[in-house]
């Protein structure tokens, strides 16, 4: 590592006549760096070449024990200027491509990368972002090592093949049949049938898997604060699958009179008058109900005696934009959850997933009797040999429950993943800082996709309830009639 910055600092007059004391001066300071200066006027100017400690660290001390001897000399020290900065550090692995980032201009030569960042005020810094814009290349570089690649999957267990009752698109039909209504992009209205089916499902979630291994339900808000969305990581990982919120400026009608006059006068929505009168985004709609579970939890220490804690939510439903990827009721901009958020010791965690994972074959084997499958899948970024030990990744990670969709092809590749289990060790708990009484926890959560539940027995069931297996027809014994339309 090579940190090589060049900072003036100004000052409030003229300090030429000082340099002889300033030389002194200098010479006592304990830096572990090279460093040169010069007055010019009343600019002093700091040249500072580290190999361990960042030079910019050290310009900051520096400043402050300037500040005292200037300050005896009845001359101040203003803002520091970053003239430039030039950091150098070694990468795992030759770039495959130019990288950008904010702030800095990048340079590869082999494995060495180059960071050059020009004329930039004092907050930059005091800000301290140099370690995060190296984490940050680092990562850009390593991306490039996986682009277009999936993440690795690596199949856990398989049912045995069951012969499907047909082979169309539940989805598709269902539209033919008046039983679903799309309203806008991605959003499926659910008529008296589909919602009965759904809440069969859902109802042998809860009786079935949830209830009975002791988690309690919350219910939180359908809003998603960006501090909350920073602890998490989604706004990081995924901000273009977020629907955002903006609050009104004001609720005064008057704020709002023109906006008012032009939708009555032309029956559209003024878009320029309404983003006047809406304030920028600091908020979403839920993506996933877990962050919201944590977020209620930030700070607090978790009783022994609480332990496990066991939640679930299955009040709001979870907003994504899916964009191009949409398709049916499996692929759609909102659907339904039950999310269950387990948080304890890693043991505890451990037998836990035990359980719900013996819970959950139960129902897909014996009530909706699913051709279905599970696999370990671990996201690309942390495919990296090294990354994970081989005792951590099988603790850690994450499980993909998948169904067999006959309607799209062949069973050895058109699978649906319906749900997951999760263990995430300690990032969220640590993010919310979560404590426990005596051992660090760990958390993790299970999102049980209600519509992709239910398009898996559809698809391989068929729409008609003669055909459907008997261990589902005690939840759900025949289909409601919905409207009938003219
Ligand atoms: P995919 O890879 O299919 O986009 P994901 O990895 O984004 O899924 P998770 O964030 O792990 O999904 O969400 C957990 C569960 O939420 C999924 O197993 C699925 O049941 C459900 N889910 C996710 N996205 C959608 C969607 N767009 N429509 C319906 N259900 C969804
Ligand atoms: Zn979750
Ligand atoms: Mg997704």
């Amino acid at each position: 590592m090579k940190f090589d910055l060049t900072i003036t600092i100004k000052l409030s007059s003229d300090a030429s006549h000082l340099k002889e004391e300033l030389d002194e001066f200098m010479k006592d300071m304990e830096i572990n760096a090279d460093v040169e200066w010069k007055i010019e006027d009343d600019n002093l100017i700091l040249h500072i070449l580290s190999t361990e400690r960042r030079s910019h660290e050290w310009a900051l001390r520096l400043y402050k024990k300037l500040a005292a001897f200037f300050g005896k000399r009845k001359i101040g020290l203003r803002e520091m200027h970053v003239e430039r900065y030039e950091i150098e550090f070694e990468l795992e692995r030759e770039a495959l491509k130019e990288v950008t980032i904010p702030f800095a201009d990048v340079k590869f030569d082999g494995k060495t990368a180059r960071m050059i960042i020009v004329d930039k005020g004092e907050e930059f810094i005091r800000q301290n972002y140099v370690d995060r814009m190296i984490r940050r290349i680092k990562e850009k570089v390593e991306q490039q090592y996986y682009e277009g690649k999936k993440e690795y999957w690596q199949l856990l267990w398989k049912s045995e093949e069951k012969q499907p009752v047909w082979n169309k698109d539940p989805s598709e039909e269902m539209q033919k049949r008046g039983w679903i209504v799309l309203l806008g992009k991605g959003k499926w209205f659910y008529r008296p049938q589909v919602a009965a089916i759904m809440r069969a499902m859902e109802r042998i979630a809860l009786e079935k898997v949830v209830l009975p291994l002791g988690f309690k339900e919350v219910i939180e808000p359908m809003h998603v604060s960006f501090d909350t969305w920073l602890r998490t990581g989604h706004l990081e990982g995924m901000p273009g699958e977020i629907y955002y919120i903006c609050e009104p400026k004001s609720r005064d009608e008057k704020q709002w009179e023109r906006f008012i006059d032009l939708v009555k006068i032309t029956r559209e929505v003024p878009e320029d008058e309404l983003l006047k009168n809406l304030k920028p985004p600091r908020e979403g709609v839920v993506y996933a109900q877990c962050p919201n579970i944590y977020a209620s939890m930030k700070g607090k220490t978790i009783a022994d005696e609480s332990l496990p804690l066991l939640l679930f939510e299955h009040y709001v439903p979870s907003d994504r934009y899916e964009s191009g990827g949409k398709h049916g009721i499996e692929r759609v901009d909102e659907f339904h959850r039950i999310e269950v958020v387990y948080i304890g010791t890693k043991e505890q965690l451990l037998e836990l997933r035990e359980k719900l994972i013996e819970r959950y074959k139960h129902v897909f084997n014996s009530i909706l009797d699913l051709e279905w499958r599970m696999a370990r899948v671990t996201p690309f970024y942390m495919q990296q040999a090294g990354m994970l030990g081989m005792e951590e990744s099988d603790a850690k990670g994450t499980i993909d429950f998948e169904a067999w969709l006959p309607y799209r092809g062949d069973r050895s590749k058109e699978w649906l993943e319906f749900q997951n289990i999760s263990i995430v060790g300690d990032k969220y708990t640590k993010a919310f800082n979560i404590k426990g009484q005596k051992e660090e926890l760990w958390s993790g959560c299970s999102g049980i996709g209600l519509e992709r539940w239910m398009v898996s027995f559809l698809a391989q069931k068929g729409l008609d309830p003669d055909a459907w297996p008997d261990s589902f027809k005690k939840y759900l014994p025949e289909i409601p009639e919905g409207p009938k339309f003219l």
